[in-house]
């Protein structure tokens, strides 16, 4: 399908930019000519989500989750087990003429029907009947049929046993339960989290990092009791908190979204129970800690057609990107007692735990899911921006505590002591900092460098700094430049760089 039709013309300017300047490249391996959906985090997108990981493991670890790490391949057993196998799949559409395939429901979307990709073959058969959508590629008919496409990436291991990469981290993270009772003293909750990749075989994935065959994923999961959801000690202290809340409700009636505190959107059902809420709070707390601004972020409940069968409630947090309008990037569900059940049901073990009676129950789920290459695309999407006085100058006004570089250290010249002095300071500097030495170029060289790739502050080393022992900080944004004095340059830029 022809990229015109795929990413707006902001997007496509940025992930230009993005691979001019080291963020991401690809699709990989661009050497060979590159296969869409695959894409290498280059020096400073590395950096970059990194600091994503690291403030999500912050966030989870200061609420009592722990991390696990499980295989990325598991045999076909699993897979059947969770359903994946049966029913992980795309609806797609082929062109009669030139034969080429698409995603049924994206297409639809693409077109303006919201939500296709709940819909049944039948009903998107009928939508492009109605609609009359043609091929992009040769604007022919297609076949009024829908196929189902496995995103399932298939592998072997050892000779001859089937097996799949994940194609979420979820699934894995049920399977050592028996091990979690012996960890957390059969006492739940149970809280556990896993950051790594899961692998998705999708059709035609076009849009960057928001949507890859390989990608990274975090994933929150919270084993309960039901008396534990109505009774959760965590929510006292956090229900006067608002967010931007959009209830299936709301959605239904044509209503706008609304900011409300946890405790009235509990009283207004909204949320069903108090850990629920508990939940979609701190996927919140996660964003914000990541440097995605809290007005670009919505909480929108699925209206029950949305939802899988099994699941008693299930948000997304979606947010606004100057490319794609309002993108889902992460969603946190009430999967109920549904996942321990089946895999139960097929390892043929017993998953339950049990109450202070002694009596066994299968624990509930609480889930919050995300991919990491979403909220990644959204900071560098959301803080590009250009110098209001010169269109040409472009600026990542990442918040300091994400940028790759924090601080950039600059000698006037390469010489008369300055680059000595500038790298003694480098050197103190980056044992608490990310900082990077430039003496290359003019002065305003090296800040337009520094602004392209999100730098905050950039510190100049001139011939008064000999004497004086200060030194020239320069701000990014407002491009502000004040002296301060070397001694008191550390903790001033602590107190900068946790913004
Ligand atoms: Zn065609």
């Amino acid at each position: 399908m022809s990229k015109k039709n795929t990413l707006n013309p902001v997007s496509q300017e940025l992930t230009a930019f993005l691979s001019e300047k080291d963020f991401v490249y690809g699709p990989e391996p661009e050497l060979y000519g590159g296969i869409a959906g695959f894409y290498t985090y280059g020096p400073l997108g590395k950096r970059l989500k990194n600091n994503l990981e690291n403030a999500i493991r912050t966030v989870f670890n200061q609420h009592g989750f722990f991390e696990v790490e499980y295989p990325i391949i598991a045999p076909a057993a699993v897979w059947k087990a969770s359903g994946h196998l049966d029913s992980f799949n795309d609806p797609v559409i082929i062109c009669s003429k030139c034969a080429s395939s698409f995603r049924a429901d994206k297409l639809l979307e693409e077109k303006g029907e919201k939500n296709a990709e709940h819909y049944s073959d039948q009903k998107l058969i009928e939508t492009f009947k109605k609609k009359e959508v043609n091929c992009p590629n040769c604007k022919g008919r297609f076949n009024l049929e829908i196929k189902r496409h496995s995103l399932m990436m298939k592998t072997t291991i050892g000779q001859d046993t089937e097996a799949y990469n994940r194609p979420e981290t979820a699934t894995t993270t049920y399977l050592p339960f028996k091990h979690y009772q012996n960890f957390f003293r059969d006492k739940l909750p149970f809280s556990v989290f896993q950051i790594g990749k899961a692998f998705r075989n999708e059709i035609s994935p076009r849009q960057h990092v928001l949507r890859s065959r390989e990608f990274s994923q975090a994933e929150s999961q919270l084993f309960v009791s039901k008396e534990m959801k109505t009774n959760w000690p965590s929510f006292k202290p956090v229900e006067n908190d608002s967010l931007l809340l959009w209830t299936a409700e709301m959605q239904e009636k044509n209503k706008k979204p609304e900011t409300m505190s946890l405790k009235k959107a509990l009283q207004k059902k909204a949320f069903q129970n108090q850990a629920f809420a508990w939940n979609v709070w701190l996927s919140h707390q996660i964003f914000l800690a990541m440097g995605i601004p809290n007005q670009k972020m919505l909480l929108r409940q699925h209206k029950k057609d949305e939802r899988a069968f099994y699941a008693e409630d299930a948000w997304d947090l979606e947010i606004e990107l100057n490319s794609f309008d309002w993108t889902e990037c992460c969603g946190i569900h009430d999967r109920t007692d549904y996942d321990l059940k089946k895999h139960a049901e097929f390892s043929k073990q017993k998953l339950v735990a049990k109450d202070e009676k002694g009596k066994e129950f299968v624990p509930h789920v609480l889930e919050i899911a995300f991919g990491i290459d979403r909220p990644f695309f959204a900071l560098c999407d959301l803080f590009y921006a250009k110098r209001k006085e010169d269109q040409k100058r472009i600026l990542l006004q990442f918040p300091p505590k994400m940028a790759p570089i924090q601080v950039a250290v600059f000698p006037l010249m390469a010489k008369d002591g300055l680059d000595k002095k500038a790298r003694e300071i480098y050197q103190t500097l980056e044992k608490k900092f990310l900082v990077y030495y430039d003496e290359s170029g003019s002065i305003g060289r090296r800040y337009s460098r520094m602004d392209a790739v999100g730098t905050p502050y950039c510190l100049t080393i001139d011939y008064d700094s000999l004497e004086k022992n200060d030194v020239t900080i320069r701000e990014r944004d407002s491009m502000k430049q004040t002296r301060i004095l070397i001694s008191e340059l550390s903790s001033i830029l602590q107190k900068y760089s946790e913004k």
